[in-house]
């Protein structure tokens, strides 16, 4: 018998590791070390997502054991404890996960219990994607262009009931008693001390998941390339916490972009398709990146000649988390987020510069506030998109660059639809109004919203603060 340790790849079908002849027993260890840097909307959404796979299981016959500890001394335990010869996982990149993987591989094979590691997180591992030197590309379109051009694996089937074991079967009482939560109720957010989210975390679970990858598939995918900047549209997948959880495998949304591109209508269509596959892309450029540089979580990609002078403001720092700066794009992105746990794109993009630049603000006090609001926190994913919206990391903009917070308001919320849905003070406002709403004169902003504030910088000065800080960091100044 072999066990199958789940960590990102909370799903029964397109799950490599779960092919094997053996009888696989699953379990999901909660890691107080890796709960450390939980939050409560993902830990929200993860205990969710273990509720749907525990019921896959069920289906099969099978039960999920939840443990809880540390992986490396909980893991050579209970193999002893039910006799399993080996444990089987899917590779993870992040530095504390492959620290975890090395240490829980060690006591596994002190306790003679074989490993088998398969690839089911992304379509491509950081070996199969090099440029000549042998390091990793930081470069996206090189990149893409490799990555675009490998051949896909198709996702595998579930395994059959009858190949999963219940845990109940192979294990005595007082194991599971004292070392686990099998059977019994999951553990709430409390049991594993956190708050409840403040957001409407979305729905998780494999069910969803594939609910919400057929519609877009069917409908959205078509006008993803058009539409995707255009937050009032939702035309994107919203698939990023089930990414990130695997409720969802990668290769199974491959495979439907495939179906997609077979059924489009027209050219246009199909590369509405491509667009959409850039950005599956891009989570595993930034996946490579991450496995190669473990330290882009704490430390600048690029190196800086001098240290960058990022700013203490304490008080512009807490405006741009309660989404009250008086720019109504970053604002509705901050709002939206501690909403629902979910920031569209283009606004993340936005609020992050203006904290990065406007506010000279450092990327990891950005950093952390995703980490600690979002549903989808991603390790490489939001490390690699903060360091690009500081200008400090792969590929970024080059730091004279600036976000105009109100021109991309007027660019991709023209309507102010978007702004109106999270802002309520600027609700009846007109169009225009919300889009000069930076430089409209004290008078007229009372007159239209009387309680949603001024801005709290002038963008202009900032941006030539942040240029000129950005140049005595590389010496230039
Ligand atoms: C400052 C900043 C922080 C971010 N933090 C995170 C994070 O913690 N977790 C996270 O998953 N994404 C993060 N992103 C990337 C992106 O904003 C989200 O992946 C996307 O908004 C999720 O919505 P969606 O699933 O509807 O995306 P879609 O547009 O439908 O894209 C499909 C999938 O592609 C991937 N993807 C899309 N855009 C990007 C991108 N720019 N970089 C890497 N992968 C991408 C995601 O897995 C996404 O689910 C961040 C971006 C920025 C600018």
């Amino acid at each position: 018998m072999q066990l199958h340790w789940h960590r990102r790849d909370l799903r029964v079908t397109d799950n490599p590791a779960l092919t094997g002849d053996d009888h696989v027993l699953p379990v999901f260890v909660h890691d107080p070390a890796i709960l450390a840097y939980g939050a409560p909307p993902v830990v929200s959404f993860l205990l969710d997502a273990l509720d749907s796979l525990r019921e896959q299981y069920r289906k099969r016959g099978g039960e999920l054991l939840l443990a809880r500890g540390d992986p490396s001394a909980v893991l050579p335990d209970l193999a002893a404890a039910c006799d399993a010869d080996a444990v089987t996982w899917n590779r993870d990149y992040s530095g504390l996960a492959t620290e975890r993987d090395r240490a829980v591989t060690a006591a596994l094979a002190d306790a003679d219990v074989g490993v088998e590691q398969f690839d089911g997180i992304l379509l491509h591992e950081p070996e199969s994607i090099k440029p000549n030197d042998g390091s990793h590309y930081s470069v996206f379109s090189y990149f893409w262009r490799q990555w675009r051009n490998l051949e896909k694996a198709t996702p595998v089937a579930a395994p059959v009931r009858g190949d999963v074991v219940d845990p109940r079967d192979s294990l005595d009482e007082e194991w599971l008693d004292e070392s686990s939560d099998a059977a019994g109720p999951l553990p709430s957010l409390a049991d594993l001390g956190f708050d409840e989210p403040e957001s409407d975390v979305q729905p998780a679970g494999t069910d969803v998941a594939h609910d919400l990858l057929a519609d877009f598939r069917e409908d959205t995918i078509y006008r993803y390339g058009d539409d995707r900047d255009y937050p009032a549209r939702e035309a994107t997948s919203r698939l990023s916490p089930h990414l990130k959880f695997g409720t969802v495998g990668v290769r199974t949304v491959w495979k439907d972009t495939e179906d997609a591109a077979a059924t489009a209508s027209n050219g246009e269509a199909r590369e509405s398709v491509e667009a959409f596959r850039r950005m599956l892309a891009w989570r595993e450029f930034y996946a490579h990146v991450l496995d190669a540089r473990p330290d882009v979580v704490t430390e600048n990609y690029r190196e800086f000649p001098n240290e960058i002078q990022w700013r203490d403001d304490p008080e512009g720092l807490q405006a741009w988390k309660d989404g009250e700066t008086g720019y109504p794009l970053v604002d509705a992105g901050m709002r939206q987020l501690r909403a629902e746990g979910w920031i569209h794109n283009r606004v993340r993009m936005v609020a992050a510069a203006f904290l990065t630049k406007d506010l000279l603000v450092d990327w990891r006090e950005g950093y952390d506030w995703y980490r600690r609001k979002l549903a989808d926190h991603d390790t490489a994913n939001g490390a690699g998109g903060w360091q690009w919206a500081a200008s400090t990391g792969t590929d970024a903009p080059p730091y004279f660059r600036v976000f105009n917070p109100a021109s991309q308001g007027e660019r991709y919320d023209p309507d102010g639809e978007y702004v109106r849905e999270y802002i309520p003070e600027l609700r009846d406002a007109p169009t225009d109004a919300i889009h000069e709403w930076p430089t409209l004169d004290d008078e007229k902003r009372v007159a239209i919203a009387p309680d949603y504030p001024a801005p709290i910088v002038d963008h202009g000065e900032r941006r030539e603060r942040a240029i000129a800080a950005f140049e005595a960091a590389r010496g230039d100044g």
